[in-house]
């Protein structure tokens, strides 16, 4: 099978690459053409995912596949932006019919579960790496960027913290637990669902925002750099969830939720008045502490002693800086 059979038989047929809201031109001509309404901005991210290093080879393609896109889509659910298409980089050693076959459904799956199309992409020989480009449209003005938290500000997250960093040793093979633990860690891995809805409703309200990929602490550190602040969280209040506490026990999982990285929940500051009314309207929003003036990140314990830890997520080239 060619190159071009390939991406016909594989992608180009995939039911999420029949265009869509905003997508004038898909795939097979030189570029894809993306209509934006006046007033509003593009929003575009990009993530690699390389074998060994962001999944393990081999794993499945079907969960690759929801997971890869997952997580780019999460940036625009970061910004506030809704969903318009994406574009794949595929770089396979091999052209492996049930792999590409079976890689192509999840990423489908997940296509159609988040609104966006597949518009184009590239296909090469090489060491296994996906490369996936999202595209949104956000009001212009109103995109939640990382810069605009303020002293005051409530400290916020979207939902359950370290239920991916929990899952990783299951992934991984070193640890094994029971479905009832197991099943739904595992999900949090393979299938984050990006936050789009809420990031939409956060729009003028949120003064900053981000999804955090590295750990809350790593992540959180992103907010208080770009916005010159200093963001206080406390400990007790991380959400947990029952599965990753049965898992991992009290203290491992607060510290699965501080460092560990994959969550791809939202993170975000909050003026106190923007509270409530989100609440009110059912947002699962869980206050983990505020925003001071100063810089840096500050974990404090139940009794308001400072315990931040020296590391911070993870870090591709660390060791070379
Ligand atoms: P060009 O040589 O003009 O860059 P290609 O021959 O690489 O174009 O690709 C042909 C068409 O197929 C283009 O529309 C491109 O965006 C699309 N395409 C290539 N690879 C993929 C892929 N993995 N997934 C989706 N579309 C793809
Ligand atoms: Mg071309």
């Amino acid at each position: 099978m060619g190159e071009f059979e390939l991406i016909r038989k594989y992608f180009a047929a995939a039911p999420c690459a029949q265009g869509g809201e905003g997508i004038a031109l898909g795939i097979g001509d030189d570029c894809a053409l993306l209509a934006v309404p006046p007033g509003e901005q593009l929003a575009i991210s990009t993530d690699t995912l390389v074998a060994g290093v962001h999944f393990a080879d081999p794993c499945d393609p079907f969960l690759l596949g929801q997971r890869s896109l997952a997580v780019a889509v999460s940036d625009l659910a970061a910004m506030g932006a809704h969903p318009l298409a994406f574009t794949l980089a595929l770089t396979t050693p091999t052209v492996d019919a049930d792999w590409l076959q079976r890689y192509a459904q999840g990423l489908n799956t997940m296509a159609l579960s988040c609104g966006v199309g597949l518009v184009g992409g590239d296909t090469t020989r090489g060491p296994l790496s996906l490369t996936l480009t999202v595209f949104g449209r956000v009001p212009a003005g109103l995109a939640l960027t990382r810069s605009g938290a303020r002293p005051g500000d409530l400290l916020c997250v979207g939902g359950e913290l370290g239920n991916a960093a929990g899952a990783l040793p299951l992934v991984l093979g070193q640890r094994s637990a029971e479905a009832s633990i197991a099943e739904p860690l595992l999900a949090h891995y393979w299938s984050p669902q990006p936050q789009l809805a809420l990031g939409q409703a956060l729009r003028g309200k949120a003064t900053s925002a981000l999804d955090i990929s590295d750990g809350l602490l790593a992540d959180c550190g992103h907010i208080a750099k770009a916005s010159s602040v200093s963001l206080l969280i406390e400990r007790q209040k991380l959400p947990l969830s029952a599965p990753l506490l049965a898992f991992l026990g009290d203290e491992g999982a607060r510290d699965a939720a501080l460092s560990g990285g994959d969550d791809y929940v939202l993170a975000f500051t909050l003026p106190p008045a923007e509270l409530a009314p989100l609440l009110a309207d059912g947002w699962p929003i869980h206050v983990i502490g505020c925003v001071a003036p100063g810089q840096g990140v500050v974990l404090l314990d139940a009794a308001g002693q400072d315990v931040t830890p020296v590391i911070h997520g993870y870090q591709h080239f660390r060791e070379t800086l």
